[in-house]
């Protein structure tokens, strides 16, 4: 738990949020500024900071609730998909530095939906620069 962080105040209860579901690992709760109706966040009790620093435990953890939550939301919210999305780093709009995914629910009805997709879908990348960086991180990987 770190004194400085929001997420960490959630899990303590000093700083207040509609909780929709928690485990000892994890707690969901609803995001306040939703981007569709139903935008939650599931996170570790446990502080980390970002995808980079969480322990392989904590993630499965939140990775397995965040899939019982989106059942239940695919349940009882009358969605049409959901998304994931986490967000690690300032420069890839992280802006709470304690680890979480967003799941989004998505909906036909743009009344409840103000997601939008972040990249130009169908633009072709250069096949030499994407072979390049495959095979580089290939490489790291062993
Ligand atoms: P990030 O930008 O780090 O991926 O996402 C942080 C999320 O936390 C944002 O979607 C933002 O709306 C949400 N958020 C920020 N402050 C609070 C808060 O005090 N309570 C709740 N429930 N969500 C918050
Ligand atoms: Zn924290």
């Amino acid at each position: 738990m770190s004194d400085q962080c929001l997420f960490c105040g959630i899990v303590a209860g000093t700083v207040p949020s509609v909780r929709v579901a928690e485990d000892d690992r994890t707690l969901a709760f609803m995001d306040i500024n939703p981007a569709s109706d139903g935008h939650l966040l599931v996170i570790p009790k446990r502080h980390s900071k970002d995808l980079l620093d969480i322990p392989a435990e904590d993630l499965a953890a939140v990775t397995l609730a965040t899939q019982r939550i989106a059942k239940a939301a695919a349940q009882v919210l009358g969605v049409d998909g959901l998304n994931l999305l986490n967000c690690c780093g300032a420069d890839a709009w992280q802006t709470v530095f304690h680890f979480h995914l967003h799941l989004v629910p998505r909906y036909l009805d743009k009344t409840k939906d103000r997601l939008v997709l972040p990249w130009q879908p169908g633009v072709p990348g250069d096949v030499d620069t994407i072979t390049a960086l495959g095979g580089k991180l290939s490489a790291a990987l062993g």
